[in-house]
């Protein structure tokens, strides 16, 4: 058995078994190449093998295309996580860094405003000026639930799905510190 050619069906000697009775006894094939990418083929399956909604016999995937055998859901992560240890996160933990990068640019865009605030509020007697500053300044406060929620549901460990804070979220740079996931010690980096 390859690492790098792998079998994919219901029957148990495939290297990956999928147990559904759409999924076809050897299925399909996968053939992981570099960089994270591989091919996907379709073995003369009675169902059917699709990749982001289109029927294939061939293709090319990566580890977010969205995979169905027969009717059957398929991580296509599983099949890059074959040969590798099992608390090897650090694939997908790396696939977090724009998620942190966004929320970050945010919360620095959203600091700016309040200084502007701050120091437009200390002129005084200008109405005009009070009512634009509260427009903005709800404008800040949905984009702060919105953030919150944002952090709350994007920034969490790929592997356990905890929240990544402590007594505050983790940065980006706290979790190369960390390099693993403190709830179930996956490693992120
Ligand atoms: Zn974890």
């Amino acid at each position: 058995m390859s690492p790098q050619k792998l079998r994919i069906g219901r029957k148990p000697d495939n290297d990956i078994v999928v147990d559904h009775p759409s999924v076809s006894g050897y299925h399909a094939l996968a053939t992981l190449g570099p960089d994270h990418s591989g091919i996907l083929e379709d073995n003369d399956s009675s169902n059917g093998t699709f990749v982001d909604g289109v029927r294939i016999r061939k293709t090319q995937f990566t580890p977010r295309s969205s995979i169905l055998l027969g009717k059957m859901p398929f991580e296509a992560s599983k099949i890059f996580r074959f040969d590798k240890q099992p608390d090897d996160y650090t694939f997908e933990f790396g696939e977090m860094r724009p998620v942190w990068q966004k929320l970050e640019d945010e919360r620095v865009a959203m600091i700016d405003i309040q200084k502007k605030i701050d120091v437009m509020l200390a002129i005084p007697y200008i109405g005009r000026v009070i009512i634009l500053l509260m427009n903005r300044h709800y404008g800040l406060e949905n984009r702060r639930v919105k953030w919150k929620e944002d952090i709350r549901r994007l920034w969490v460990c790929p592997a356990c799905q905890q929240p990544l804070r402590d007594y505050d979220w983790l940065t980006w740079n706290d979790c190369e510190h960390l390099k693993k996931c403190p709830k179930c010690k996956a490693r992120w980096f």
